[in-house]
């Protein structure tokens, strides 16, 4: 029987395998896919990230890939109207191909054994008895199972989670340009969507942008409707000229912003698999990052044998919620406005009028920043 088995390798899955192996437990990671890969993800790695970095460990071994640093921030808006603001601290621009698999490594090196190709399709037991989990190579037996497979997964069904009560109408795409851009993140708004552009490592810049489904299907395809999306709004054209695609698109269906919560079934749940923060607050990884660090203290002393399973229940709930509730609120909303061209384009005007209010509007859905 493994101590801990963690099912999913994005973020958070390989943060809390790297510190609990660094602890000195068996932990096994169970990761559907392979490294490295491009993920969709806008690959703006916030301030707040850092702490979580620093404490893994791997803030050199990012260094070393030259991330650009990305201090400010502009929203734009269909029609022209754009806001400015300085970001409370330096984000790095740094693509998922390198970020995942470079955390892969540092799990490994911390003694957790990293399964790739390696899907979960069921988990069953409890805290009190441990866990059988089924996968594609067989089964694994396991004293506390760890849920970090992200948005949606097949062990959600499997466990009998709160399932998508209707189809989400909301779709992503993101592809890599090649082509130098200033370090700032952009925000462009266009009716039924935003697209997010960014610089990362090695001279290119991410573009991902997020949309109504329908609006995709009457365009055709995610390029035709970029430059749908590019036509409503010249501050994106203008973005979009200073490269030239040089991957494919990687997509994403069903972007829903349900709270599923920190626990299921005994099962301790981190990142997008608790609750997904709305994509435009560019702070998922940072909070997947964070969700590991809050389960971590809870689970060492669980394995240690200073804890009850009932103590790791309400502590790690506790910690969880009083983190990461009011951020999520505030990215709902955020989200909900972003989709609304008239109101996306008021709120940009008095957000550019009131620096104060933005600053105050930026920080609701933020956590702390690194000391
Ligand atoms: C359009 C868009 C743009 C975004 N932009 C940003 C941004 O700029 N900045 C930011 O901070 N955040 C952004 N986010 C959010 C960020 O991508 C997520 O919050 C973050 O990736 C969550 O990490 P995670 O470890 O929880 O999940 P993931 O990174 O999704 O990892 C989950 C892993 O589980 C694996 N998996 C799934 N099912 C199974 C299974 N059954 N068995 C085994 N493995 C499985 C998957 O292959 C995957 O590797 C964006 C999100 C979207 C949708």
């Amino acid at each position: 029987m493994t101590d801990v088995a963690v099912v999913g390798g994005g973020l958070a899955g390989l943060s809390i395998a790297a510190q609990m192996a660094q602890a000195g437990h068996a932990v096994e990671v169970f990761e559907a896919g392979t490294y490295p890969r491009h993920k969709l993800c806008g690959e703006f790695l916030s301030p707040e990230a850092q702490a979580s970095l620093n404490r893994l460990g791997v803030r050199e071994k990012l260094e070393a890939h030259n991330p650009p640093r990305i201090d400010e921030s502009v929203v734009t808006a269909p029609g022209g109207a754009t806001d400015t603001v300085a970001l409370p601290g330096a984000a790095w621009g740094i693509s998922r191909y390198v970020l995942d698999a470079l955390l892969a490594d540092h799990a490994r090196a911390m003694g957790a054994t990293v399964h790739t190709g390696c899907r979960v399709s069921d988990i069953e037991g409890t805290l009190d008895t441990g866990f059988a989990v089924t996968h594609a190579r067989g089964a694994t037996t396991a004293r506390v199972v760890v849920g970090a497979w992200g948005k949606h997964g097949i062990p959600d069904r499997t466990l009998g989670r709160t399932e998508l009560t209707q189809p989400d109408p909301v779709v992503a795409f993101k592809a890599h340009y090649e082509g130098v851009i200033p370090d700032v993140i952009d925000i462009h708004a266009f009716p039924g969507g935003y697209c997010g552009c960014s610089p990362v490592e090695e001279g290119r810049f991410n573009v991902c942008w997020i949309g109504r489904r329908d609006r995709l299907k009457e365009a055709g395809s995610p390029e035709a409707m970029l430059q749908t999306a590019a036509d409503a709004n010249p501050h994106l054209a203008a973005r979009l000229s200073q490269g030239t695609r040089c991957t494919d698109f990687c997509a994403v269906s069903q972007v829903t912003l349900d709270t599923k919560g920190p626990l299921h079934q005994d099962v301790c749940m981190v990142g997008d698999t608790a609750a997904m923060i709305a994509p435009l607050c560019g702070d998922g990884m940072a909070m997947a990052l964070h969700a590991a660090d809050l389960l971590a203290p809870p689970l060492h002393a669980l394995l240690s044998g200073r804890a009850a399973p009932a103590t790791l229940r309400t502590q790690y709930a506790t910690r969880w919620h009083d983190a990461f509730d009011r951020r999520l609120q505030w990215g709902r909303l955020v989200h909900a406005i972003a989709f609304r061209p008239g109101v996306a384009r008021a709120v940009t005007k008095a957000l550019r009028l009131l620096p104060p209010l933005h600053r105050w509007m930026f920080r609701q859905t933020r956590g702390p920043l690194p000391a």
